[in-house]
Parts: C-alpha cells; sequence; structure tokens
C-alpha cells in the first residue's frame, strides 16, 4: 500500500485554516477534514445530555460512547452524532466554548485523535486543526502552520458570524477568540504549537487563494504532488 499524502494545516482560531485548508483540497482532488469539527460534536453530546462543565468523568464517559462520524458530502462534509446530522448545530457559541474546555482532557483527545487518523486514507487528505502536525499525524507530507494578526482573526471571525446572521460585535469576537487561544495554547497536553518542520504562513496581508499557491508551491519543492493527486 502506498502512504497517503497528509497535509497538515494547524493554527489558532481565525487564521483561515477552514478556507484554505477547503480550497487547497478541491484543487488537489483530496478529501477535506476539519478535525475542530469532531472536538464540537464531543461538545454537543455533552451539552445535550446536560452535563456540567466541571463534571470531568460523566463528560468522559458520555463521549466515550458517542459515535461520531464525518461524512464526505461535496467539497465538505456532514458530521453525524449517534446517526443524527448536527452539521449546523455544532457550530453555534455554546459548542464553541464547550469544545475548547472538553478538548482539554486527555481521555476525550485519545478517542478523536484515534478516529481523525483513520481518514488518512490513499490518496491522501487535508485535515485542519491545532495538533495535526505535532500528535495526531507527525510523520505529516507536509505540514502548514497558519497564522494572523489578531485584530484580522476577529474581524473574519465577525464577518463569519454575521453571514450566519448572529448578531455579534468586533470587540466581543475578539474576546472570545483571544479566551479560545488562550486555552488552546496553555493546554497541557496537545496545546497549540507549530511543529518544528512546519511552514509558517502569516495569511493577515493574503488572501486564501494566494495561501493555496504558496503552499502549492512547497508541495512541489517537496516533490509531493505525483500522479495520484491533481496536479
Ligand atoms: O477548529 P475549531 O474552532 O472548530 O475547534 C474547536 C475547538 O476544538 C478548538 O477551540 C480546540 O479547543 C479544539 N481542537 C483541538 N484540536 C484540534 C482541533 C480542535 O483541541 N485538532
Amino acid at each position: 500500500m502506498k502512504n497517503p499524502l497528509v497535509i497538515a494545516i494547524d493554527g489558532p482560531a481565525g487564521a483561515g485554516k477552514s478556507t484554505v485548508a477547503q480550497l487547497l483540497a478541491k484543487r488537489l482532488g483530496l478529501p477535506y477534514v476539519d478535525s475542530g469539527a469532531t472536538y464540537r460534536a464531543a461538545a454537543l453530546k455533552v451539552l445535550n445530555d446536560g452535563i456540567a462543565p466541571e463534571d470531568k468523568p460523566s463528560i468522559i464517559s458520555a463521549i466515550a460512547t458517542a459515535e461520531i462520524q464525518l461524512q464526505p458530502s461535496n467539497s465538505s462534509f456532514r458530521v453525524l452524532l449517534n446517526g443524527v446530522d448536527v452539521t449546523e448545530q455544532i457550530r453555534s457559541p455554546e459548542v464553541t466554548l464547550t469544545a475548547a474546555t472538553i478538548s482539554r482532557l486527555p481521555e476525550v483527545r485519545e478517542k478523536l485523535i484515534t478516529l481523525q487518523r483513520t481518514f488518512a486514507r490513499f490518496p491522501g487528505v487535508v485535515m485542519e486543526g491545532r495538533d495535526i502536525g505535532t500528535v495526531v499525524f507527525p510523520d505529516a507530507s507536509l505540514k502548514i502552520f497558519l497564522t494572523a494578526q489578531p485584530e484580522e482573526r476577529a474581524r473574519r471571525r465577525l464577518k463569519d458570524e454575521r453571514k450566519k446572521g448572529r448578531e455579534a460585535t468586533l470587540e466581543r469576537t475578539a474576546y472570545e477568540i483571544g479566551r479560545r487561544d488562550q486555552l488552546d495554547a496553555e493546554r497541557k497536553i496537545s496545546p497549540l504549537v507549530a511543529a518544528s518542520d512546519a511552514f509558517q504562513i502569516d495569511s493577515t496581508d493574503l488572501t486564501a487563494q494566494e495561501v493555496v499557491e504558496r503552499i502549492i508551491v512547497l508541495a512541489r519543492e517537496k516533490q509531493l504532488l505525483t500522479e495520484s493527486v491533481r496536479q
């Protein structure tokens, strides 16, 4: 069996990972996987069960028995929790914050990382997250660490929120992003850090398409674009 081409795109919230990873996956004809969706589905399970945020044993056992699936759909995917489509539901602000909390628990990470690893099938995958290049796939073919200035990340997130019809202010969005950055960067396991062999790209002044082109150049330089992916 040939090794799949695994492209890891990590970085903080609002750096443009989803847009870039989806465009890149489409461009290369590979599936796109958002590892954050698995943490969000797990968080929704905890919220649906009415478990208190500090009740770790109940959180761990609820997630241990939850069936989380990502089903490819067009150039993206649908998220199923115990067979129910929760693709839209997992994007609520409540789920967002709960995901950042439960993702600190080692037992939760272990289960979800095992699930994420199953997506690395030939010919390859573009996966985005926080620890894809460091923990999920330390041997990934290409690792990108995508960043952007905090104000720009807050502006982008605000635009997304408004598009979804949610009331939000720049101040509030900036606060929430900062809070999540802190939770993700300070946690003991799988903190948000760039892998030592990751290419750092600052997307503040770049369009998503420009970021994709840079990644394609890097992939070409590493001779990763073989006949099994769209050139
Ligand atoms: O990427 P997204 O914002 O959807 O992720 C939601 C939360 O899931 C993050 O704030 C983070 O705490 C967690 N996460 C993680 N590791 C990943 C992806 C997401 O801990 N690889």
